[in-house]
């Protein structure tokens, strides 16, 4: 029986010339044997039992066919938190833990004496955003929509698997909280937003869902579809948050002076110093 060492580097050799990486191929390990790194170089000579032998196999398979490996598995982590996905919904993105750091500070700053804040995250995918934010924040009164049933219900188990509170409306972005005449201190979105012909990741096009991703001709799409709609849902004093493409910010801030031509911006950069996240400040 091959020990744990040389089931991973007969992998390793194996897909030298292939797209699959050393790191997934060792995340796939230490996630299917449930081991940390340590536990890992512990028992490196030990036979690695049959049965996970097996799993592990199956899993560099599908790597091999780019299947991410967060689907693989079944979860990403996101914020501290494990976020069940499936090919319903987008993996959540690292960037993303961002925006929701930046909802929370900017909560705390501007909200400071409120009790309950009304927020809301559309287009919410697995529930990745609404979920750490609730987590974070008990204050949150918080929904989220998004137009996919099946989204949705991966959302609502994410929603249960953490024991927390969100109320899930199916509907096209803002649409189910116009009609529920629902009114925010803040409003969240991770909307898609690649254009429509941008080149992706053959293992993100070919397996997450295209809903999620693409934002019509110039990517805008839905930002566009929010902000005409937006003064039906916020609150005179409000914050609206959202994610962008990291070649996004000009377009979107002649939208944003288009549309809030009143109120204060701002784009803030993610840690590898890309222009990610917008920031409406509306009567505050
Ligand atoms: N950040 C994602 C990607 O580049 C896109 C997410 C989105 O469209 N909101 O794959």
């Amino acid at each position: 029986m091959p020990s744990y060492h040389d089931v991973l580097w007969d992998t390793y050799r194996k897909l030298k010339d292939t797209d699959v990486s050393d790191e997934a191929v060792q995340i796939l390990m230490l996630e299917l044997c449930n081991m940390s790194h340590n536990d890992l170089f512990l028992n490196y000579d030990k036979e690695m039992p049959e049965e996970l032998q097996k799993k592990f196999d199956e899993g560099v398979q599908r790597l091999l066919h780019n299947e991410p490996l967060q689907y693989i598995l079944g979860y990403q982590w996101f914020y501290g938190y494990k976020i069940k996905v499936n090919e319903e919904v987008l993996i959540p993105r690292y960037e993303t833990e961002e925006l929701v750091a930046n909802v929370l500070a900017d909560s705390d700053y501007y909200f400071p004496d409120k009790d309950v804040i009304d927020i809301a995250d559309v287009g919410t995918g697995s529930g990745a955003i609404a979920l750490a934010l609730k987590m974070e924040e008990p204050k949150f009164r918080m929904c989220a929509t998004d137009i996919s049933e099946t989204a949705l219900t991966v959302a609502e188990e994410n929603a249960r698997d953490l024991g927390v509170e969100v109320a899930f409306y199916q509907g096209d972005m803002l649409q189910p909280l116009i009609d529920k005449g629902i009114k925010l201190d803040i409003l969240v979105s991770n909307p898609p937003y690649i254009p429509r012909e941008q080149e992706i990741q053959k293992s993100v096009d070919e397996y997450e869902p295209h809903v999620a991703l693409f934002g019509g001709d110039d990517g805008l799409k839905f930002y566009r579809r929010i902000f005409q709609n937006a003064h039906k849902v916020i609150k005179d004093k409000s914050f609206l948050a959202f994610e962008i493409g990291y070649d996004e910010k000009d377009a979107i801030i002649e939208e944003v002076k288009r549309y809030f031509p009143e109120d204060r911006y701002e784009v803030l950069k993610d840690i590898n110093k890309k222009d990610r996240m917008l920031f409406i400040y509306h009567g505050i």
